[in-house]
């Protein structure tokens, strides 16, 4: 999957212009799920210097995005930057953001939240009521990146 995710409250703590501290196991997370295969794309508002602060610190961290925010380039019309933005936010998957409703939720949850979420549809018809259940191939959580995987082939 492609994830985007927020920098400032959700990788660190809220101290923007500011970097605050990382976030109980941001990090790790973001990388185990890189290695799982997905796509991070860095989506933050900030831009030129605050954001090469941002992306630097991740990398001095060891975590180097597939992609960080569109560039707007000087000269677009409000209709191109708005179509840049537009574009910026349906090309992901999911999103990782201090703002969602119900807030954050532990770097741990949202590991184990986004690699159940992409339960293979066979998997799920075995667990529909109408169907009995076999024990023997039932295999859940089933992680994402398999299911991933198999639809790459
Ligand atoms: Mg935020």
């Amino acid at each position: 999957m492609v994830i985007a995710v927020d920098f400032d409250g959700t990788i660190v703590e809220h101290r923007y212009p500011e970097i605050g501290e990382e976030r109980q196991n941001a990090i790790s997370t973001l990388r185990r799920l890189q290695n799982d295969g997905h796509q991070l794309i860095l989506w933050s508002v900030r831009e030129g210097a605050l954001l090469d602060e941002a992306v630097e610190w991740c990398r001095e961290r060891g975590l180097t995005f597939y992609a960080v925010n569109t560039v707007i380039p000087e000269g677009m019309s409000e209709e191109e930057q708005r179509n840049v933005l537009i574009s910026r936010k349906v090309n992901a998957d999911v999103f990782i953001d201090d703002k969602n409703i119900g807030g954050l939720p532990s770097w741990n949850s949202i590991y184990d939240i986004i690699t159940q979420t992409s339960i293979p549809t066979k998997v799920i018809k075995k667990t529909s009521k109408s169907t009995p259940i076999d024990d023997d191939n039932l295999q859940l959580p089933y992680p994402a990146w398999m299911f991933w995987k198999k639809n790459r082939k």
